[in-house]
Formats: structure tokens, sequence, C-alpha cells
């Protein structure tokens, strides 16, 4: 497989995200641009009822736009005690302009009367686990041109605590615990997230897939 051009667009507008893509993409012979690239691109409404299925949507929409291949991706938090919620809705989960402290604090209060996770230890510092939960994160990439598609989906388990501890990352990342680590992932620092966060593992199954255009 080959795509139609060396170019490929990043449909977000997140410089970080960006940069770690660029980077991961120039080492196959890739350069990257992103949506900040581009004006008068059409509205998205990310209608999908999985991941997969919302990467899938932007990466259609911008690609049948702009004639390039374009890479979407889609992630969230899916809580075992609340059925999979907050899911596709974990950006605005506590309504449509929700910052990470009102969706944490919904967490929290959702999650108030669910009985704490048996048989881990919760001395010692250990906090008390709340629900089991993953971070999902889907990617797709469309090349309208050669008539391509990659897709890659991963997760990264945990559990969800009643208070939340770290400063770093971003989201529920304070609430989200990770026993292995005895740290939540808001207390990693980027370069541990970044090795075993969703993102990252999704990245590096896409990466495989991704032919290397510089043979
Ligand atoms: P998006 O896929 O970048 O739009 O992320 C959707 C939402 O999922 C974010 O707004 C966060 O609420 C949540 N989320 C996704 N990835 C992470 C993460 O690595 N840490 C914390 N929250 C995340």
């Amino acid at each position: 497989m080959r795509l139609q051009s060396n170019i490929v667009v990043i449909a977000t507008r997140n410089e970080g995200k960006v940069k770690e893509f660029a980077k991961l993409f120039g080492a196959k012979g890739y350069k990257v641009r992103s949506l900040a690239d581009y004006t008068d691109l059409p509205e998205i409404i990310e209608s999908g009822t999985t991941f997969a299925e919302n990467a899938r949507i932007k990466a259609q929409i911008i690609s049948a736009h702009l004639h390039v291949p374009v890479l979407a991706d889609d992630s969230g938090l899916c809580v075992k005690a609340l059925g999979g919620e907050p899911g596709v809705y974990s950006a605005r989960y506590a309504g449509e302009n929700a910052t990470d402290a009102d969706n944490n604090a919904k967490l929290l209060q959702a999650l108030s009367n669910a009985a704490p996770v048996g048989g881990m230890p919760t001395d010692d510092g250990h906090p008390k686990l709340l629900s089991e939960a993953s971070y999902v994160c889907a990617l797709t990439l469309i090349d309208p041109v050669a008539n391509e598609m990659i897709e890659a989906e991963d997760s990264c388990r945990g559990y969800i605590i009643g208070e939340e501890r770290g400063e770093s990352g971003f989201g529920y990342d304070p609430l989200f615990y990770i026993p292995a680590l005895e740290r939540t992932m808001g207390e990693l620092t980027m370069e541990e997230k970044n090795e075993m966060s969703h993102r990252a593992k999704a990245l590096r199954l896409f990466l495989d897939r991704l032919p290397d255009q510089s043979d």
C-alpha cells in the first residue's frame, strides 16, 4: 500500500498533538500539517456512538474537503460502574462548554453511590478505588485519492479514585489511578504518560500499519 502524497493533515488544532505526531511521522518520511494551516473547513458533528466512528467521520469529512490524506483521532474515558460512560461524551460530560473541573466533579458525583472496588489495599497511601476504567483512543487515516483507510485503537486501564491527585496532564487524569505505578495519570511526567497512554499505544499500532514513504 502507498499513500498518494507524503503530506498528512492531522485533524486537530492542538499544538502539542501536532508536535508529537510530526516527530513520529517524520521518521517514516511524512510531513505533517494541522487544521491550523487551513481556513474554511467544514463543520464536523461528532455524531458517532463509538470512538472509531467519530474518528472516521472526522477523517472522512476533512479528507473529502482537502483531497489529501487526513488522520483523525477520538478518545475518552469509559468507566465500568457507569456502564461505559462518559465514553464518546467525555469532553462534554457536564455540558457543552464543560471545563475539566466540571467533568471531574460530575464523574465523582455519578460514582458517589458506587461500592468501592474490593480486593485492593487502601492503607499505605493507596486511595479508595471507585471503579475500573479505561482510556480509549481510536485513530483513522483516510487517503481520498488512493482510496485507502488505516485504523488503530488501543486503551489504557486504571481505576477512578475518590479525590484528585496530581496537576499534570489534563481532563480526567487526576482521577485516573494506575495501581502498578501507585500514581494517577495526573502525577506522571509527560514522558511517562507518552510511554503508556491510550494515545501512545494506539499511535504505535497505527505507525506499524502506515507504509514507509521513504522506501
Ligand atoms: P479528544 O479526543 O482529544 O477530543 O478528547 C476527548 C475527551 O476525552 C477530552 O476532552 C477528555 O475529557 C478525555 N480525554 C481523552 N484523552 C485524555 C487523557 O489523556 N487524559 C484525560 N482525559 C482525556
